[in-house]
């Protein structure tokens, strides 16, 4: 029997034609013809006012920080149940992690414990979409104009998913999406800032261009270009954009895959979840999710552990996923305490993700879920 792999990178079909186009056209740095068609449908499919590439989610975060301008001993709030970069793009630049714990039914940030983790010092809270589904946006807005601090939407996850029929990252003045292979839409290594508050932009393209004002050279806004500000290079190859815009042009191709393998999993599940005590991802009705993964919840770490171990021996790859921040080594070092989110604890400790990738077909997915429902919690 072959190995189900945990996740397994699509290829639409035009990608390399589209590099070989690239490669032809003598314009393989970055900001050619392909990365503007990326911008341009990023713009228009997501609803914002601007889409820079990346090369990754992570250095779209560092560009939101360095945009923030954090200054010594600013506070940013995160949610203790996400990806390292999430917060380490901010202390890179300076800032005070603040963990916040998840909601136990989306395993979101608890927007109700927000107002508590505020203080004079807070400049925004990053919020994460997990397994694209809707945050509780409406109560995290509010929280923040009151308080003026910023949003900030970590949207790897939830690209083209809508929270009570608005797109997730046109909430924030600013939104991070990851083209990294396990993500929906992927070129390998990638990523996108997208920019929701006008005022962000030109700094934006500076930062993004080594601190130099080259964007606006090329638009012949001004005549020469030069060092304006600080920077760093997050503009991607042609080649990663080229690959992407092939991705990006199927993407509701890819989405309605997707859902398919999701629903498949949802449904064939159900009554093995309800009998072993095992916990199905909720999914709010205001919510249209990304469908990025699937997750399941176990009821003990021994089970999770007993669970992962049962498929591996079938030779399917299941994967658990986020330790808590707050109890890691650098989280403690910066403030961070075992115990503080107890939600995060518990759920890192019992969720599993099943395998899921586009091409996941109805025979792989029944000798997985056939392997599942041998397994029984006792
Ligand atoms: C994947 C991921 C990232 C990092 O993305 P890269 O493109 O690999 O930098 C950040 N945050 C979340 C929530 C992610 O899932």
């Amino acid at each position: 029997m072959d190995l189900i792999r945990f996740n397994s990178p699509y290829v639409v079909g035009p990608e390399f034609d589209y590099m070989r186009e690239a490669a032809a056209d003598g314009h393989l740095s970055g900001d050619g013809q392909f990365t503007k068609r990326c911008h341009k449908m990023l713009e228009q499919k997501v609803g914002v006012d601007k889409a820079l590439l990346t090369t990754s989610c992570t250095h779209a975060l560092e560009m939101s920080a360095l945009l923030l301008d954090l200054q010594p001993g600013d506070e940013v709030i995160v949610p203790s149940f996400t990806f390292v970069s999430t917060i380490n793009a901010f202390v890179l630049f300076g800032a005070k992690p603040v963990f916040a714990d998840i909601r136990e039914d989306t395993l979101n940030i608890d927007e109700r414990t927000l107002e508590s983790l505020i203080t004079p010092r807070t400049r925004a809270v990053v919020v994460v979409h997990y397994a694209g589904v809707g945050c509780e946006m409406d109560a995290i807005m509010d929280i923040a104009r009151r308080h003026n601090i910023v949003v900030i939407e970590d949207n790897a996850h939830g690209l083209f998913a809508t929270y009570k029929g608005r797109n997730l990252g046109t909430f924030g003045v600013m939104a991070t999406q990851s083209f990294h292979e396990t993500k929906n839409i992927q070129c390998g290594e990638g990523g996108a800032l997208l920019i929701n508050d006008t005022n962000f932009i030109e700094r934006a393209e500076i930062i993004r261009e080594k601190g130099t004002n080259r964007s606006r050279f090329f638009r012949g806004q001004v005549d020469k270009y030069t060092w304006v500000d600080v920077g760093s290079s997050y503009l991607p190859s042609e080649l990663n954009a080229a690959f992407l815009c092939a991705q990006l042009e199927a993407s509701d191709d890819i989405q309605a895959m997707r859902q398919r393998v999701w629903h498949y999993y949802s449904q064939n599940l159900q009554d093995w979840a309800a009998d072993n005590e095992v916990r199905m991802p909720i999914v709010p009705p205001y919510c249209e999710q990304s469908y990025h993964m699937f997750y399941l919840l176990l009821p003990t770490l021994e089970h999770r552990t007993a669970f992962i171990d049962h498929l591996s021996d079938h030779k399917i790859k299941a994967v658990f996923h986020y330790l808590p921040l707050n109890a890691s080594q650098k989280g403690q070092e910066m403030g961070g305490e075992p115990g503080q989110c107890p939600v995060t604890e518990r759920v890192s400790d019992q969720l599993v993700r099943l395998p899921f990738y586009n091409t996941l077909d109805a025979t792989t997915q029944d000798r997985i879920i056939e392997c599942i429902q041998q397994f029984k919690v006792s």
